[in-house]
């Protein structure tokens, strides 16, 4: 299998490492939208939050909001967005699983503006329904 990320945890692929610990690694996304796009990733390859155990996901998410407080602590950003992609149609382009952490400020040129819809009658009711009835927490 080949991966771009399986590739940095195995020091086969070169990165700016911030954080390393036996299950977490943590570098610097290669075209950062802005500066300090930082990247948080298991060590073991799991190809999307799907798939992702609970355990795992507990410690990926602590040491991401440890890094995140890094990041503004170092940088200073205005904000900044937590995001994971998952599947092509979301715009995951490496299918190893990673939180991207995205210093923001007021005036970049990072936008997500979707045009956004309206539920016709009844439809939100319909759409809920199909959604609770495969909740299995
Ligand atoms: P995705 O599009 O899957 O949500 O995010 C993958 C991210 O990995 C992209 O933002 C991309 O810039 C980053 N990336 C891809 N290849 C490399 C690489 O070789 N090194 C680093 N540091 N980042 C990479
Ligand atoms: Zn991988």
């Amino acid at each position: 299998m080949n991966c771009i990320f399986c590739d940095i945890i195995n020091k086969k692929a070169v990165a700016e490492i911030l954080f390393e610990n036996e299950s977490i690694i943590s570098f610097l996304d290669i075209r950062p939208v802005n500066y300090g796009h930082t990247l948080v990733i298991p060590k073991t390859h799991y190809e999307n939050f799907l798939v992702l155990p609970g355990k795992e996901l507990c410690e990926l998410i602590k040491v991401t909001k440890d890094l995140s407080g890094a990041i503004v602590n170092s940088l200073n950003p205005e904000g900044f967005n937590i995001v994971t992609n998952n599947g092509t149609a979301a715009g995951q382009s490496v299918f190893h699983f990673h939180f991207h952490i995205i210093p923001r400020f007021k005036y970049d040129d990072f936008r997500f503006r979707p045009k956004l819809k309206e539920y016709n009658n009844g439809s939100m009711r319909e759409f809920a329904d199909k959604i609770r009835a495969a909740v299995a927490i």
